[in-house]
C-alpha cells in the first residue's frame, strides 16, 4: 500500500490567456471587426480571440425568406471555422464575467482570459420566454404559432402559410430594435396567400405608436398596407398566447384585449445579455454604454461595442454595422497604437429594407435623429424592383464572399483599400 505521506500535493491554478484584442460574439458584428482586423494587417490572427459558443455562425437575415419559403435555411447557416478568419482564436465557451478594471474576461468552464482591448458584440437575447404561454405554442408542431427570429420557427411559418386554408391572421410586435424586419413577413404571407386565393383577415399589432418610426416610410407602408386590406392596431403588446386564442395589453391604459386567431407570428423582445450589466458595462437597460459617435465605452478607454448589444440610439440592423465597424476600428487604432483621441464619425447610419411583395422592396435608410439618409433616392421614393434585386441576390452575396474576408464597407462598396 501507498504511503500517504510520500503523496505530493498539487494545487492547479488555472493560468489566464492573454489575446491583445478579445471579441466577445462571432455573430456578424464580431465576425465583420475580426475580418477587416486581419485584412487590414492591424493584427496578426493569433493575436485575436473570439469568444463564440455557436459551431454555426447565422446569416439572420435569410430567416425572413425561410418563413416565406424563399431560402433554405442551410443557406443561411455556415460553420463557425469556415467563416472566421484563419489563425484566429476561437474560445467556444459563453463569457460569463468581464472585470474591465483587471481588463479580464472569465468564460462558463472558469478558465480566464486577459486582453488589451475589448470589443463586445454579444447581440441580443430573444426574449420569447417573457411572453406567458408563447414558447409552449411555439415548440407544440400542431399549433399554428411561428416566427421568423428563430431558424426552426421560421421552417414552421413556412409550413404555416403552405398549410393555411383561410381565417384570422394575427402578426405581432414589441418595441423592436428594427422595425422593418417584422413588415417583411406580414407582406410576404400576405402575398403567398393571395396568389392562392385564400380568405384572410389580416390584423397586425404593434407595441410602437407608428407604423414605422420614420414618418416618409411609415406613409408609405401605412398606404401600402391600407391598400391590402392589413389592419394595423397601434400601442399594444402581446402579453399571453393560449390555444387558438391571444391577449394583448393596450401600452399607455394597460387594459388588456383578446382575440381569437388561425395564424401567430410572434416578434419576441429583445434584451441584451446579462454579463453585460453584471459586468458593470451596461447603461440603464443593459447594453454597453458606449459613446453614440465614436462606440467607445464612456467609462472604460480599452472598451468597445458595436451592433445589437451597444447602446447605439440607431436601428439594430447588420447594415448598421457594416457602417459601425471601420469607424471602431479607425478608433481603436487610434487610442491604442497612436494615443491620439477617437473621432467622434458614427451618425447612426442604418438601414431596413421591408419586402413590401414578392417583387418588390422599400429601402429605408436613416441616420440619428430620424434624418433620412439615403443612397439611391431615385428608387426610395416607394418600393421598388432593383432594391428588391439588390436586398434579394446582392446582399446575400456580399455577406458571404465578401463580408466574412473583410472586403464589404456595406454602402462603401468593397473596401480595396485599408481602413486607416
Ligand atoms: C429575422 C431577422 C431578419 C433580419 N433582417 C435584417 C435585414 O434585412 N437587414 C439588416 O441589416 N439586418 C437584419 N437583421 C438584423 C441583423 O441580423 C442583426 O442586426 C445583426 O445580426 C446584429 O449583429 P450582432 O453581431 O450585433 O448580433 P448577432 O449577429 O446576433 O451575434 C451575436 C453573437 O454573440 C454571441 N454571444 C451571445 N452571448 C454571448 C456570450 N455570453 N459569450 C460569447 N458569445 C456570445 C451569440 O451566440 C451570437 O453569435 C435581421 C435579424 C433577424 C432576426
Amino acid at each position: 500500500m501507498r504511503n500517504l505521506n510520500h503523496i505530493s500535493l498539487y494545487t492547479f491554478t488555472v493560468r489566464a490567456i492573454h489575446s491583445q484584442v478579445a471579441i466577445i460574439g462571432g455573430g456578424t458584428a464580431g465576425l465583420n471587426v475580426s475580418a477587416q482586423l486581419v485584412r487590414d494587417g492591424h493584427y496578426i490572427p493569433q493575436q485575436i480571440r473570439v469568444f463564440e459558443p455557436y459551431k454555426m455562425h447565422a446569416y439572420q437575415t435569410g430567416w425572413t425568406l425561410v418563413g416565406a419559403g424563399m431560402c433554405n435555411v442551410e443557406k443561411t447557416m455556415r460553420p463557425m471555422e469556415k467563416v472566421l478568419p484563419k489563425n484566429v482564436c476561437l474560445s467556444d465557451c459563453p463569457v460569463v464575467r468581464i472585470d474591465p478594471e483587471q481588463n479580464t474576461i472569465v468564460t462558463m468552464d472558469g478558465q480566464k482570459y486577459t486582453y488589451d482591448q475589448l470589443i463586445v458584440a454579444s447581440g441580443v437575447q430573444r426574449d420569447f420566454a417573457s411572453i406567458k404561454g408563447a414558447l409552449e405554442q411555439l415548440n407544440n408542431p400542431e399549433a399554428p404559432v411561428g416566427s421568423i427570429y428563430y431558424y426552426r420557427y421560421a421552417q414552421k411559418i413556412d409550413r404555416m402559410i403552405k398549410e393555411f386554408e383561410g381565417g384570422k391572421l394575427i402578426f405581432s410586435e414589441p418595441p423592436s430594435k428594427c422595425e422593418g424586419i417584422p413588415s417583411n413577413i406580414v407582406f410576404l404571407t400576405h402575398e403567398r396567400l393571395s396568389a392562392k386565393n385564400v380568405k384572410c383577415d389580416y390584423h397586425v399589432y404593434k407595441a410602437n405608436d407608428s407604423i414605422f418610426g420614420i414618418p416618409k416610410y411609415s406613409e408609405i407602408l401605412g398606404e401600402l398596407a391600407h391598400e391590402k386590406g392589413l389592419h394595423c392596431h397601434l400601442k399594444k403588446r402581446l402579453v399571453e398566447v393560449q390555444d387558438h386564442k391571444v391577449i394583448f395589453e393596450d401600452v399607455e391604459t394597460k387594459q388588456q384585449y383578446t382575440s381569437d386567431y388561425d395564424f401567430l407570428h410572434i416578434v419576441p423582445p429583445q434584451k441584451p445579455a446579462a454579463f453585460i450589466a453584471e459586468s458593470g458595462l451596461g447603461d440603464s437597460d443593459g447594453y454597453v454604454h458606449v459613446h453614440p459617435n465614436t462606440l467607445q465605452h464612456v467609462r472604460y478607454a480599452n472598451v468597445w461595442a458595436l451592433g445589437d448589444c451597444s447602446s447605439l440610439p440607431t436601428s439594430k440592423t447588420a447594415a448598421a454595422v457594416m457602417a459601425q465597424t471601420p469607424i471602431l476600428i479607425k478608433n481603436l487604432i487610434r487610442t491604442w497604437k497612436f494615443k491620439q483621441s477617437p473621432l467622434p464619425e458614427y451618425q447612426g447610419y442604418t438601414s431596413c429594407p421591408v419586402y413590401t411583395s414578392n417583387k418588390k422592396v422599400l429601402l429605408a435608410e436613416f441616420k440619428y435623429n430620424k434624418q433620412l439618409d439615403e443612397t439611391f433616392p431615385v428608387f426610395q421614393s416607394s418600393d421598388s424592383k432593383v432594391m428588391y434585386l439588390l436586398k434579394k441576390h446582392f446582399f446575400p452575396f456580399a455577406y458571404w464572399q465578401l463580408m466574412v474576408r473583410g472586403l464589404w464597407g456595406g454602402r462603401d462598396g468593397i473596401r480595396l483599400f485599408k481602413g486607416v
